[in-house]
């Protein structure tokens, strides 16, 4: 137990002691350098199931601080950066996985074909506008008035002459709050999901009206998913008006009649042209009813008119930009764009989303909506009350089609087993960060484990800040390494 006054005292008390130390660092470094671990008490062992003998034994009381460190896991850079960054480089595979789908010794350099000929797309799908807002223009001011109309109908401007910095809270404020469509938005942002579902359908109807006649008739869509297949994978993001977009890797792949679980190759006739093309005619033309809120009836969820498409060049080191950003992307949270937000739902005994009043004004305006559309009838069916912090939106962050890549899971599968190996090799059951948790030590053991939770994040702040220099350290070692093996 260490108790001191001060985080310079705590981190003191902890390095005082040599050997206590150097346990404690490699206790930090099994748990990735996670910023806030989960701090677990019990104990474990592993069997022979055979003979029912124990092999080794292991309890957290053996531990500095009589506790095992488990890493939080969390995707999210503002919540633990060592840990964001495991599944940046998770995400990275998976997105990247996917540009080559079939391995092929072939080369072909041409744009936004990969090797083994799939056409291969990045795609931004934005929401159209729900008002105008304050605006970040590099240095520029945020908006001039335009086609002589200088106010809107409640006689506010539609101007500002404002250079807002992009930490002011002003960016992405509505110009006019009456003029500004919150329900609306909202409403966007909890269908964009099922928006994204039918597009791809659309994408189907417009490869068959758009693909040259094969055998003289007309391609039905039907006909066209017995050759063509559109694989994706694609990440939400925030934008600072606190809607949803989407980036898009769309891949184009043939069907294999004998195999359909096979990816190969498309017909040479369904190229990057056509992919694009029909990627623009699906968001042109689909839409998803919305449910009646304040008298509107008839209203349509649909895409904004600014859809960015654009080839995935051949070349490893574009496809590598390509994938590292959509990595990124995928560990941002709703909080790195609207400021204010908790990076996640509160828990029952937490302060609310709106944290007693911290929120950027437009932001709470935002929130307020979410709350008031959860109590009517026609929207139950969204449970928007679950999702004020990410106003409206209920996806994942990151998802993919079936096809389209390795998996998170595989990839953690293929850690796991890395690092059994390990510790078969070292004849040391504890290797992992995860030691203990999981019940496969081979076929021949069985793992019998009793644990509860102690807490969340270390014990104390200097603990935490010794952990990030740690982790920072380990990053700086790797890095030297990495490079000097480059060179
Ligand atoms: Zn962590
Ligand atoms: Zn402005
Ligand atoms: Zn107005």
């Amino acid at each position: 137990m260490i108790r001191s006054q001060t985080v310079l005292g705590q981190m003191i008390a902890r390095m005082a002691d040599e050997d206590h130390y150097r346990r404690w660092t490699a206790q930090v470094e099994r748990a990735g350098h996670c910023v806030r671990p989960v701090r677990l008490m019990g104990s474990a062992m592993t069997v022979n199931a055979a003979t029912g003998e124990i092999e080794a034994t292991y309890a957290s009381e053996q531990e500095p601080g009589g506790v095992l460190l488990v890493a939080c896991k969390d995707r999210r850079e503002s919540v633990c950066p060592p840990c964001a960054a495991r599944y940046r480089a998770d995400a990275w595979h998976v997105f990247a996985g996917g540009m080559t789908p079939a391995a092929s010794a072939a080369s072909d350099d041409s744009d936004g074909v990969d090797d083994a000929g799939h056409p291969l797309v990045l795609a931004t799908f934005t929401a159209p506008s729900f008002g105008r807002v304050h605006a970040a223009r590099d240095g520029g001011v945020c908006r001039t008035a335009r086609g002589g109309k200088r106010t809107c109908e409640h006689g506010r401007p539609l101007w500002c002459h404002s250079r807002h910095d992009a930490r002011d809270g002003m960016v992405g404020a509505p110009l006019c709050e009456e003029c500004a469509d919150l329900a609306g938005l909202v409403l966007w942002n909890a269908h964009v999901g099922e928006l994204w579902r039918r597009t791809v359908i659309y994408v189907y109807r417009a490869l068959a009206a758009l693909a040259p006649s094969v055998g003289g008739g007309p391609v039905t869509v039907r006909g066209v998913r017995e050759m063509l297949r559109v694989s994706y994978a694609k990440v939400a993001e925030f934008q600072k008006r606190g809607v949803v977009h989407l980036h898009v890797l769309a891949r184009l792949d043939g069907v294999n009649p004998e195999d359909p679980e096979q990816t190969i190759a498309p017909p040479a006739w369904a190229g990057v042209e056509l992919l694009t093309a029909a990627l623009a005619h699906a968001a042109g033309r689909v839409s998803v009813p919305l449910p009646v809120v304040d008298g509107r009836t008839a209203a349509m969820a649909r895409w904004g008119a600014q859809l960015d498409v654009r080839p995935v060049q051949a070349r490893e080191i574009d496809r590598a930009r390509v994938a590292g950003y959509l990595a990124k992307y995928a560990t941002k949270t709703v909080s790195d764009s609207v400021s204010g937000l908790p990076t996640s739902r509160p828990r029952a005994d937490e302060p609310d989303v709106e944290g007693g009043g911290r929120l950027p004004a437009h932001v709470a305006a935002l929130t307020a909506t979410v709350r008031r559309l959860a109590r009517l009838g026609t929207c139950r069916a969204l449970r928007l009350a679950r999702h004020v912090h990410t106003l409206g939106f209920r996806g994942h962050v990151t998802s993919k089609s079936r096809r389209y890549s390795t998996t998170f899971a595989a990839l953690r599968e293929a850690r796991r087993a890395w690092r059994l190996s390990q510790r078969a090799r070292e004849r040391d059951p504890w290797v992992g960060g995860d030691a203990g948790l999981s019940d496969n030590e081979g076929a021949a053991t069985v793992l019998v484990g009793d644990w509860r939770i102690a807490g969340i994040g270390y014990r104390t702040l200097g603990d935490r800040v010794l952990a990030e220099v740690l982790g920072r350290e380990h990053r700086q070692a790797r890095e030297v390494l990495r490079l000097g093996l480059a060179q």
